[in-house]
């Protein structure tokens, strides 16, 4: 690392982080946190208001986090807080049904209309977990499709990237995933609707589902080529599998209606987390009425959970979900075209290749003059220049994914001064990309 890299120390979130490392591996809860991808000191933060995440140093950021994209309100909103509050104060768990979690589920269906019935769980990887095992419940097939550099949560089964190559059978990605987990996944290349009707040939009447992100935004944000999702629902409906869209990232951030809203391609079954639980642990799956008529109680697929439908989460939810009407949107994507356009200035002043591209108001830059495509295509950037980039902003103030192959977030609390705040930290952190080297 360059000294440019490091122009600050950070002692107290450091001192956190050696505290954290005695009894946490790695020191973090998830380990993207760490700042690996980026090196240095991850920041921890005390408090978050608005657009503005405040560390244990005291220093204030812009956060283009936003919790990786749950807090579409900003930090603190003062109508989520209170109907937080309001739902704390007549307890926080009851282990039996109640009204909140009937209304989050109206306020989902209401909004998404392939979504006739849905299921609320505790995290995205539950909802995509439970998901797949409904969709082999259901079709009683064992394989599943998905797609390398897509991200479903830490599911066993989908922890599987591809080696490359058409219709491969997966590796397990990672120790404690079995071999034969891992063989009833197929991974294929992103956008490339040959080789899905490869892998259907070559498999018939084994598949379950089809598993995608809606609008990839885990390697990256990487959007469906024309034609590919519904390329991909029709493949599932010729060959009697199930089209599942993971709307965890997309679900009531792209629009109202998440990236169904977007591109209209309806799905069977569809999973939910981030923004509908206002930054709680709230998480959903659901879709077809009668693939959902399978689930336990009322059909043989088991599924269950401690704190599903948790009234705090669903409260913190509900309140968000309400509050995101058609000029919530528009403001955040207004910020977001804003920002991203001042990202191209300060990039291309400096003769940085780069690309940014969107996915409604979700964003990322590439450091590639390519559009990208896949997986292979985002591992092909110059990620060196996104590190010196990454600690020239975040020493000015600016706190951006600690990766290259995340998406950036915004919400509706990104004001004037915040963007301006952006705008001033850019230039450096540009010069800083091109004097980067690998
Ligand atoms: C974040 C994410 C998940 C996993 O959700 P968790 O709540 O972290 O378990 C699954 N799918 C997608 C597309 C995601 O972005």
């Amino acid at each position: 690392m360059s000294e440019l890299a490091y122009p600050y120390e950070a002692p107290a979130s450091q001192a956190l982080f050696d505290r954290a490392a005695a009894v946490t591996p790695g020191g973090v809860n998830s380990p993207v946190r760490a700042f690996r991808a980026v090196g240095g000191t991850p920041r921890f933060m005390v408090s978050g208001t608005g657009p503005y995440l405040t560390d244990a140093d005291g220093r204030e950021y812009v956060d283009l986090v936003c919790s990786w994209g749950p807090m579409i309100l900003g930090h603190a909103h003062p109508e989520v807080i209170a109907a937080v509050q309001e739902a704390v104060a007549r307890g926080t768990s009851f282990g039996t049904p109640a009204e909140g979690e009937v209304a989050l589920a109206e306020a989902m269906v209401e909004r998404v209309a392939p979504l006739e019935e849905v299921r609320l769980v505790s995290s995205g990887t539950e909802a995509t977990m439970s998901a797949i095992r409904l969709a082999r419940g259901f079709t009683q097939r064992t394989k599943v499709i998905k797609f390398a550099g897509c991200y479903h949560g830490h599911v066993d089964s989908l922890l599987a990237a591809a080696g490359s190559g058409v219709a491969t059978f997966a590796l397990p990605d990672t120790p404690g995933v079995t071999g034969a987990q891992a063989s009833d996944t197929i991974v294929l290349p992103y956008n490339d609707l040959d080789a899905v009707q490869a892998a259907f040939a070559a498999h018939p009447g084994e598949i379950a589902c089809v598993i995608t992100e809606a609008s990839p935004g885990n390697m990256g944000v990487v959007p469906p080529l024309p034609g590919f999702n519904q390329g991909l629902k029709d493949a599932c409906a010729a060959n009697g599998a199930l089209f599942v869209s993971d709307e965890v990232m997309t679900g009531f951030r792209t629009s109202r209606a998440g990236w169904y809203g977007v591109e209209g391609v309806v799905p069977d079954l569809m999973t939910f987390g981030k923004v509908m639980g206002g930054g709680f642990p709230a998480a959903a799956f659901g879709g077809r009425a009668d693939v959902m008529a399978h689930l336990a109680p009322a059909g043989p697929v088991y599924q269950a959970g401690t704190l599903s439908g948790n009234p705090v989460a669903t409260a913190a939810g509900l309140a968000q979900l309400r509050l995101l009407d058609d000029a919530a949107y528009a403001t955040v994507n207004a910020v977001s075209a804003q920002i991203q356009g001042l990202v191209t200035e300060a990039l291309a002043k400096e003769g940085v290749a780069h690309t940014v591209q969107t996915a409604s108001n979700m964003f990322s830059v590439f450091f590639t003059d390519r559009p990208v495509n896949d997986y292979e295509g985002a591992k092909a950037q110059e990620s060196f220049r996104f590190t010196a980039f990454f600690h020239s902003l975040l020493a000015n103030g600016v706190y951006l994914p600690p990766s290259s192959f995340e998406s950036w977030f915004v919400s509706t609390a990104h004001d004037e001064r915040a963007v301006q705040r952006i705008a001033d930290a850019l230039p450096a952190a540009a010069r800083a990309a091109a004097e980067a080297t690998a």
